[in-house]
């Protein structure tokens, strides 16, 4: 044990780090949790069965490391991707989030810059802390799209090694068609991250920068299976590139990385990625549902291709937040002023999150409820 006079404060922490606190969404065991982006679906009783059986075999050879590589893994990774990938041409990782601190860690560092376009995920900017690169940042149009000629300028001006763009973008749902993405790209003087976290989600999901793949070499694809697949718990991401980066990221990494078990039970969720995935449709449905109910309240939404909606404005949102906690629903405090998160959730937890939100906002509760009264509502 620390004697008890010793504080954070007073440890001889690094000095990016003095002041800086754990990333921190909420985890509150509340009724209904939509502010993490998770897929509200849980896997079959079927698929839970097997992956328990996965982890059982893992468990009875526990005393040896892992597949360092993890071929197995990558091979059914490459697989689900398409586009003739194969395994040397896809990394995975605990969360995409290890990936991107790998991509940093290997291409970014002392002297290096990571360029990002803000409003944006709020875990780029301690990737940068954390592997000694320099943030910048080029902020989006009103709308939240990408602004090119400050993105051109921006990369004439500070050479990023490293771009991440978030497309489809967190927190805001919007995203940059394909083209674009490819400008981008070809005009980088490093790599590209294009985090398409939540690809699947997209009403263009076939617009995948998987495409442009075979024509940039510097160019890197990062995926997660935490949304659309719905294995948060498991911890898995991942990312497609040429085979030489996946090679660079093989430097970096921490031996033996991905555990027994991870591996097997993604392998089982990957081997049912049908069934894993079956739910995206109808959350696409949901979410535009959402849009159309929250527009009806009278709330400024943002379009969303992703399985969240940033509304607003709000003069007071934490106040919102604080009432819609009180009442079981847990949304996100993040993004522009004024504005919320919302993750899209099971049909009856986002019943209850528009119930909650238009007594909030003085409405009668049971027009909130049934958008085709939407025009009475105003
Ligand atoms: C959720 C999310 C991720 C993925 O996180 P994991 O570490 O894979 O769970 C990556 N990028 C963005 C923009 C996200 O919102």
């Amino acid at each position: 044990m620390l004697p008890p006079e010793i504080t954070l404060a007073g440890l001889p922490l690094r000095p990016g780090l003095a002041g800086q606190r754990p990333y921190g969404a909420p985890q509150f065991d509340v009724p209904v949790r939509l502010n993490v982006n998770e897929n509200p679906y849980p896997p079959s009783a079927a698929i839970a069965q097997e992956m328990a059986e996965a982890v059982k075999r893992a468990a009875a050879s526990v005393n040896r490391y892992p597949d360092r590589e993890a071929v197995g893994l990558r091979s059914k990774l490459a697989r689900y991707l398409g586009h003739g990938l194969l395994f040397d041409q896809v990394w995975a990782a605990n969360g995409s989030n290890e990936v991107m601190v790998q991509i940093l860690q290997a291409f970014g560092g002392p002297g290096r810059r990571l360029l990002t376009f803000t409003p944006t995920y709020s875990m780029y900017p301690e990737y940068a802390r954390d592997t000694y690169t320099e943030l910048v940042s080029v902020p989006r149009r009103a709308d939240y799209s990408l602004d090119l000629p400050a993105a051109w300028e921006a990369l004439e001006l500070f050479q990023p090694s490293v771009v991440i763009i978030a497309n489809p973008n967190n927190p805001t749902g919007s995203s940059a068609p394909l083209p674009v993405i490819e400008r981008l790209v070809k005009a980088a003087p490093g790599i590209v991250v294009v985090d398409e976290a939540y690809q699947e989600f997209s009403r263009q999901s076939a617009d995948t920068a998987l495409k442009l793949l075979p024509k940039y070499g510097n160019l890197i694809v990062a995926r997660t299976m935490s949304k659309a697949f719905a294995f948060a718990g498991g911890r898995v991401g991942y990312a497609a590139a040429n085979q030489a980066i996946v090679e660079a990221l093989r430097i970096v990494r921490l031996p033996y990385h991905l555990s027994a078990v991870t591996q097997a039970v993604a392998g089982v969720a990957l081997d049912h990625a049908a069934e894993m995935l079956a739910q995206v449709d109808r959350l696409r449905q949901t979410r535009d549902e959402t849009i159309a109910r929250l527009r009806d309240l009278g709330c400024h939404v943002i379009d969303s291709d992703a399985n969240f909606c940033l509304f607003g404005r709000f003069p007071d949102r934490h106040g919102v937040w604080q009432i819609l906690l009180e009442q079981g629903v847990l949304v996100r405090e993040v993004g522009p002023d004024g504005y919320l998160r919302v993750s899209t959730g099971s049909e009856q937890e986002m019943e209850r999150f528009l119930w909650v939100l238009g007594r909030i906002l003085g409405r009668d509760p049971a027009q909130a409820g049934r958008p085709d009264r939407s025009e009475g509502n105003r």
